[in-house]
């Protein structure tokens, strides 16, 4: 299965399917792989099973075993079943092989007790969409009310040895089950009752806790991949390795190196390869390859065991230089007798697939993954958020000197998704007023960062506000004189907007406001104030005015309104302002524009 004899002839092999678990969290993702690990290491003798980088290889003899009466191994010659080591739709998302999704099979997880949650809807629109075959596994049986366990059996015996009670009761949630599965738009059924997988969607009922119903979620994986994907499976055994980058990791004695699944061909420890990189392809020597020890044969120092060659499908790790730009998520392919410049040109078709468009103007996104970076991207168009650039890898000082150049205060900002943030680069977001924003869960950076932008533009508004002179309308009173000028000192009743201290007085002369003086004290029943609000009743000192000359007792008198802030007022912040003054901006804009009609737009 995996290891290649590489004197062989061209002869198509069949590979080992590769096999994703997908579901909510807490749904027991990571506990059905370490039963379905677990017991496969207990059915079968030691090394049975081997562990890849990143993948368990599980061979057909032991799912038999494990099956028992359920898989004859004579009904197969698929090899067995490859389940990648991370679950989570954000892996499956990552690990793509030629535009599609790497996994031939997933295993969706639901809590039989939970049913449906938001991210099994995520989950399987994602395998929809990637045309990925699934089997649900109907998860913590074991916890019906009443379950009475049998370790590892397969459901259908331990279903008949339960109470009627019991049985009613899983009935019950495996029916609301298929029932939402069915509201998804799929055609589901338990999986006994299943004829034809391509069109229906098989639900196993499985306890991860007890391993009861695993047997059979082995079996219809196995009978699946065999009966639909054999196909698929025909490999050239021997043709040049084709794979994607799972992580690109640091390891001690080797740099930096490639965790690769796979999925095609073999590989050679001395091979020529291209990888995709954060610039462009990278083209490198292979120095080593690796796979893990097995766990009895481990020492500290040496996790590593070296192999010659390598065959899909595999996980394995690459040590080879200048592997530092490589990406999780690229394309990884063996050159052997090909021109380099050929696959280099595979290499980018298939990046290039990755949708991660950006613009002149807007933020920048960094992830850990093509396939993340591409899900953050489309999110952030759907939010109407520019992206000025958008990359995988850590957060470095170049990072935040780019996410300067941005025009907009608002776009000063890096959205850093699952990456780490290189000390200087904090540093220098703090010195250069950038903002950074990192978390772990999409939806949440992107709502901080709309908090943010919004929170931003609401304290521009008030500066704005704050620096900006208001519309105000007040009448001198009759008999309300108490000084003629120098400055004059009238009563006054405010009778919209807010008159402050310090601004400039107009009165209209016909529909043009002459300036008459400005505001130099307000005092409201005998004390000094700052300002009047509409309603109010105050005395004023104008200075520049002499009533009876400039102004009258009853006269209607104005805040002098600059055009230009009548115009921010009227077109930015008529919602901000309050009803009264918006009332005395309307009705000194009416007068403005019986003038001139285009005053203040
Ligand atoms: P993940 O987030 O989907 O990977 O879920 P985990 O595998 O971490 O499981 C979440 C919790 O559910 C853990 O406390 C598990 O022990 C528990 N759990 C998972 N599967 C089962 C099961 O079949 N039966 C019971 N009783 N508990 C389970």
């Amino acid at each position: 299965m995996s290891d290649t004899d590489s004197h062989e002839t061209e002869t198509p092999s069949l590979r080992t399917p590769i096999v994703a678990v997908l579901g909510h969290v807490d749904h027991g993702k990571t506990s059905l792989l370490d039963k379905i690990r677990g017991s496969t290491v207990i059915e079968g003798e030691a090394g049975a099973i081997t562990q890849h980088i990143g993948a368990t290889a599980v061979p057909l003899d032991i799912v038999s075993k494990v099956a028992g009466k359920l898989v004859s191994p004579d009904d197969f010659d698929l090899p067995g079943l490859l389940f990648i080591d991370t679950p989570g739709h954000h892996s499956f998302t990552t690990l793509r092989s030629r535009g599609g999704a790497l996994a031939d099979i997933a295993i969706l997880v639901v809590d039989v007790n939970d049913g449906f949650q938001p991210q099994t809807e995520e989950a399987i629109n994602i395998l929809a969409q990637s045309q990925t075959p699934f089997v649900v596994a109907a998860n913590k049986i074991d916890t019906t009310p009443g379950w009475n366990p049998n370790p590892d059996s397969p459901i259908k015996a331990t279903y008949d040895a339960q109470s009627d009670r019991a049985r009613s009761m899983l009935d019950q949630n495996l029916y609301e089950l298929i029932g939402e599965l069915s509201d998804a738009g799929f055609s589901a059924d338990l999986y006994w009752r299943v004829q034809n997988f391509q069109n229906n969607i098989g639900v196993v009922p499985v306890s991860a806790e007890t391993g009861e119903g695993v047997p059979d979620l082995l079996t219809v994986l196995m009978g699946l991949a065999q009966r639909y994907m054999r196909e698929d499976m025909e490999i050239d055994v021997t043709g040049p390795g084709a794979g994607t980058v799972l992580e690109v990791k640091e390891e001690k004695g080797f740099g930096t190196t490639l965790d690769v699944v796979l999925y095609d061909g073999t590989v050679g420890a001395d091979e020529t390869i291209v990888v995709g990189g954060k610039n462009a392809p990278i083209v490198t020597d292979v120095r080593a390859l690796l796979k893990p020890r097995p766990l009895a044969e481990i020492r500290t120092e040496d996790r590593f065991e070296k192999v010659d060659s390598i065959g899909a499908a595999a996980g394995v790790k690459i040590a080879a230089p200048d592997l530092d730009d490589a990406m999780a998520g690229a394309p990884v392919r063996v050159v052997r007798d090909r021109e380099i410049d050929d696959v280099i040109e595979e290499v980018e078709a298939e990046l290039a697939e990755v949708e991660v468009s950006t613009a002149e103007e807007g933020i920048v996104v960094k992830a850990d993954t093509l396939g993340s970076l591409e899900a953050m991207v489309s999110t952030l168009k759907e939010e109407e958020i520019p992206v000025m650039l958008a990359e995988v890898g850590d957060v470095a000082p170049r990072d935040i000197r780019f996410a300067t150049t941005a025009d907009e205060p608002k776009h000063r900002t890096i959205l850093a998704f699952n990456v780490d943030t290189l000390a200087e680069a904090g540093d220098e977001a703090e010195q250069r007023d950038v903002r950074l924003f990192d978390s772990d869960v999409i939806y949440q950076l992107i709502e901080e960062y709309e908090e943010y932008v919004d929170e931003m533009e609401r304290a521009q508004q008030k500066t704005v506000l704050d620096n900006i002179t208001r519309p105000s309308r007040f009448q001198i009173l009759q008999d309300h004189v108490f000084r003629q000028n120098n400055p004059a000192v009238v009563g006054v009743e405010v009778l919209s907007g807010t008159v402050k201290n310090n601004s400039f007085v107009a009165k209209f002369e016909g529909n043009e406001p002459k300036r008459v003086g400005t505001i130099k004290g307000i005092q409201e029943q005998g004390d000094d104030v700052d300002e009047a609000r509409a309603g109010t009743r105050v005395s004023v000192a104008i200075d520049g005015p002499t009533v009876g000359r400039q102004i009258e007792e009853g006269d209607e008198l104005w805040i002098d309104l600059p055009e230009k802030h009548a115009k921010i007022l009227e077109q930015e912040l008529s919602d901000d302002i309050p009803g009264d003054e918006l009332e005395a901006l309307r009705m000194y804009l009416d007068k403005q524009r019986k003038r001139d009609p285009f005053w203040g737009k």
